[in-house]
């Protein structure tokens, strides 16, 4: 499949990564809206200068079918965040640093390295507070013969003007859908106005590229899929949030009904999320997503071993286990 961005001309692609860049310099690239000035001295709430910093780039089979199909997503795990989720699995890298700085031109060696090991996608993770130094590497290695389409899996919580620059350019969102009420993301992930903004970027999101569609062998074309993790005793907001996707969205978006939360990093000091997710709760979540049609549900099994957490202390290989963990419901 040709990825979108090769649709654009080299001189339309560098333009876009520079208006990203430009946002560095009094930073808007995200909801936080810092305005600092990234390219200089200033750090935001996500402390990252104008550098990249990749906790690991590698051959990933952990995603849903359509993406990992038979030789996986090649993943750029971004390092630091714009969220602190306290129960955050990927916290190492998210909120302790692990990771290495890189050039532009050295990510989009990363990027091509890993076309070269044969992956479907090039998957961005954790992309929001570093948007303008991915897409100045994709224009880089895109120049080089990169070709692949670009997997935008994100917290969620981006900034329109950012996406915008993004039109055409991704062909693939897969942002997760984390609280219906900001509150619960201000206690849990430290985060303002978290639904109001996630829900605007992915109005936006569904607007540019629509529901994910598959080819005929069922690999993902082009489209969107939204990610839900449940949490414990319903702080995610599992109802109100899989009603927003059916009735403002569509039920032809899929969504991915995660199950794997487990209470790491900070999480096992709050009662109330301090343990797994039951099984009468998942299989709530599950019928609450069959009452409002949506049409296609990917689910997780709840003893899955997947759900053993990565280490990127191994950056070459952060996940030993390495195998689809999320189907699709029915198949
Ligand atoms: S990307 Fe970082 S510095 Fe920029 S607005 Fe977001 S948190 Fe602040």
């Amino acid at each position: 499949m040709q990825a979108g961005y090769l649709n654009l001309t080299q001189t339309e692609l560098d333009k876009r990564a520079q208006a990203a860049y430009d946002l560095y310099r009094d930073c808007t690239v995200c909801p936080h809206a810092c305005q600092v000035d990234r390219t200089g001295d200033g750090r935001g709430v996500c402390g990252e200068s104008d550098r990249l910093t990749v906790g690991a780039s590698v051959q990933h089979f952990g995603e849903e079918p359509p993406f990992t199909g038979t030789r996986g997503v090649g993943n750029i795990f971004v390092t630091s965040c714009n969220m602190r989720c306290d129960y955050c699995q990927n916290f190492q890298i998210s909120q302790e640093g692990q990771g290495n700085g890189y050039s532009y031109a050295q990510v989009a060696e990363q990027m091509l390295d890993l076309q070269a090991q044969g992956v479907h996608f090039i998957g961005w993770v954790s992309p929001s507070h570093v948007v303008p130094g991915l897409l100045k590497s994709l224009a880089l290695a895109r120049d080089k013969g990169l070709h692949l389409p670009i997997i935008y899996n994100s917290n969620g919580y981006d900034a329109l003007p950012t996406l915008k620059l993004l039109e055409n350019v991704i062909d693939i969102y897969l942002p997760d859908l984390k609280y219906a009420e900001n509150d619960l993301a201000r206690e849990y992930s430290h985060i303002k106005n978290y639904v109001d903004h996630s829900r605007s970027a992915i109005e936006e999101m569904h607007r540019q590229v629509g529901p994910l569609t598959l080819n005929e062998s069922g690999q993902a074309e082009r489209g969107l899929l939204i990610r839900h993790l449940v949490l414990p005793d319903n702080t995610a907001g599992t109802w109100e949030t899989l009603c927003f996707i059916a009735l403002e969205l569509s039920t032809k978006v899929p969504v991915s009904l995660m199950s794997q939360y487990q209470p790491v990093h900070k999480a096992g000091k709050d009662s109330r999320i301090a343990r797994r997710i039951l099984a009468e709760e998942y299989e709530k979540a599950l019928q609450m997503a069959r009452d409002l049609g949506i049409e296609t549900v990917f689910t997780q099994d709840l003893e899955d071993e997947l759900h053993n957490l990565p280490d990127f202390r191994k950056s070459e290989n952060p996940f030993p286990l390495g195998r689809a963990g999320l189907v699709e419901s029915g198949k």
